[in-house]
């Protein structure tokens, strides 16, 4: 029988034969795909580094997740050198070849989901459902801008004739080699995002995938390989800080495509200011996302979805629900409702289907954890948690309870830092007018979310909140979870450069430059 496909927003569908599959996946993943030795991928060829890092698992510092190569500058250029040798002939192909591949790229991707999802989870400790709806959307977004080029005939398009004997076209070109610098906590989904994106447009890519998911990383160029992707077309170093700077700031890139952190993204949009000309820098950032639950909301679906936005993947998503608004009327009973869910969450292996929330990624998110509520006790009230776990199996790593705060000033910094924690300060409010301005009084604009079943405090809310994704009344995830071809994931003011994020139709446009071609016959 078919199994019930996982994404983020099904779920109250019957995934138990997934499940008993999944078992078996991670047991095989563990013994087989875990603990190896990782070169980089340059020109199609395994690459040794010199410089090794261990990576171990944020779930079980006993479990080596894998050793992989430290790319200095000198590797840097050489991937470069192989992604520039490569793009011209991959620019000049048909562009319906490109789509052609890239499908390929995405049934080999699907083919291995599992295993994907499965390394996922060990690497950054993803919950299992998580990790599998990852490896889903993954497959969907290439797919996706495989139909994207087909939509718009490869971007080619005749313009209206101004003689009888002239002819123009106008049409989007690749720019050339694209860096792609990926985050830890979807290593799968957006990799496959901004390298795909790249690729089909007709652009080579060298890409970096995180310092903590250098194995998703290595099976994701694992299955390029294994799709025909031509050699140099994608090449993958591993690395930390200094390889991603090197990367970025090589001459021989013609364009950056960033997720990751606000301050890394304006790093890099500053150090290309600096240059000679202007590269596209594709970069989408952090946010501070703000939930609204009016007087007339459903407050256990309210209570549900601002738990699994709050909470899922540990707070470690840029679309995190962060920041509650509360109407006064129904402040005292949402909070109870919403502690009943955090207390509710089941924290652990990840492995374990049971569980809905992993570990920390590093000690360093923990640190910033204990010191947001240190700073939450003595400026405000931690309502729910506030603690690190030990004992037993939570010793293995970095495993922390929600913490849900209350009663801080409207213009403390925990209301406005972006966190990347499982972390959700609270408000309350009498105007739902006054409670948008505030939220939106901060420097990002990823998502924003309602729950209200009033027309008027709807239209208030999709009229006035300032963020590229806007959720109503969502009880898998207040303000998470966008898919695809269904949420375009666009950030505004800091998460983003412009209105133009992944997942939706003007993403890849980016990818490319225009030009125009008149003809005199
Ligand atoms: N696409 C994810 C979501 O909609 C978030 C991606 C991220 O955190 O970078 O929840």
């Amino acid at each position: 029988a078919e199994l019930p496909r996982v994404t983020y927003s099904n779920i109250n569908a019957d995934f138990t034969a997934v499940h008993s599959l999944f078992d078996g996946v991670l047991d095989d993943t563990r013994a087989q795909v875990l603990g190896r030795d990782h070169a980089h991928l340059i020109a199609g060829q395994p690459v040794a580094s010199g410089a090794m890092a261990t990576v171990v698992s944020p779930i079980d510092r006993d479990i080596v997740i894998g050793r992989f190569g430290v790319a200095d500058a000198a590797m840097v250029d050489r991937a470069v050198q192989a992604a520039r040798a490569a793009q011209p002939a991959w620019a000049a192909r048909p562009w319906q070849d490109r789509v052609a591949i890239l499908r390929g790229f995405a049934d080999e991707l699907s083919r291995r989901k599992f295993t994907l999802a499965a390394a996922c989870l060990f690497e950054v400790g993803k919950s299992r459902m998580e990790a599998i709806g990852e490896a889903e959307e993954a497959v969907d977004l290439v797919r996706y801008y495989c139909n994207q080029m087909e939509e718009n005939h490869g971007f080619l398009r005749q313009m209206k004739r101004a003689f009888d004997n002239e002819e123009t076209i106008d049409r989007l070109r690749p720019l050339g080699v694209f860096a792609v610098i990926a985050p830890f906590n979807f290593p799968l989904a957006l990799s496959a995002n901004m390298a795909s994106a790249a690729m089909v447009a007709g652009n080579a890519v060298v890409y970096k995938p995180s310092d903590r998911a250098g194995l998703t990383g290595a099976l994701l160029a694992e299955a390029a390989q294994a799709a025909g992707i031509p050699d140099g077309v994608l090449n993958m170093i591993t690395g930390d800080g200094a390889t991603g700077r090197a990367l970025a700031g090589h001459a021989g890139i013609d364009g950056i495509a960033f997720t990751g952190s606000h301050a890394v993204g304006m790093g890099l949009l500053r150090d290309v200011a600096a240059g000679p000309f202007n590269r596209p820098v594709i970069a989408e950032m952090g946010g501070k996302n703000p939930t609204y639950v009016t007087a007339s909301a459903d407050l256990d679906v309210a209570a549900a979805g601002m738990a699994r936005s709050a909470f899922g993947l540990q707070g470690q998503k840029c679309s995190a629900g962060s920041r509650a608004f509360v109407a006064n009327a129904v402040y005292d009973d949402f909070i109870a409702r919403l502690i009943e869910r955090a207390r509710a969450v089941r924290i652990g292996n990840p492995a374990d289907a049971t569980v809905f929330m992993g570990p920390l990624i590093d000690d360093k998110a923990l640190d910033r954890y204990l010191r947001a509520c240190d700073e939450a006790r003595r400026d405000g009230r931690l309502l729910f948690g506030g603690e690190r776990l030990t004992g037993g199996f939570h010793d293995r790593g970095q495993y922390v309870l929600p913490a849900i705060v209350d009663g801080l000033p409207d213009d403390h910094r925990l209301h406005r830092d972006e966190l990347f924690l499982p972390f959700l300060t609270v408000q309350r409010f009498d105007d739902l007018g006054d409670a948008i301005a505030l939220g939106n009084a901060v420097d990002y604009g990823l998502t924003a979310g309602i729950y209200t079943r009033d027309p008027a405090d709807l239209a208030l809310f999709t009229d006035r909140a300032q963020a590229g994704v806007l959720y109503a009344n969502r009880a898998s995830g207040a303000t998470t979870g966008a898919w695809p071809g269904i949420q375009t994931f666009c950030g505004w003011k800091g998460s983003g450069v412009s209105s133009k994020g992944g997942l939706g139709p003007y993403y890849l446009q980016q990818f490319m430059r225009e030009q125009s071609l008149t003809l005199w016959h």
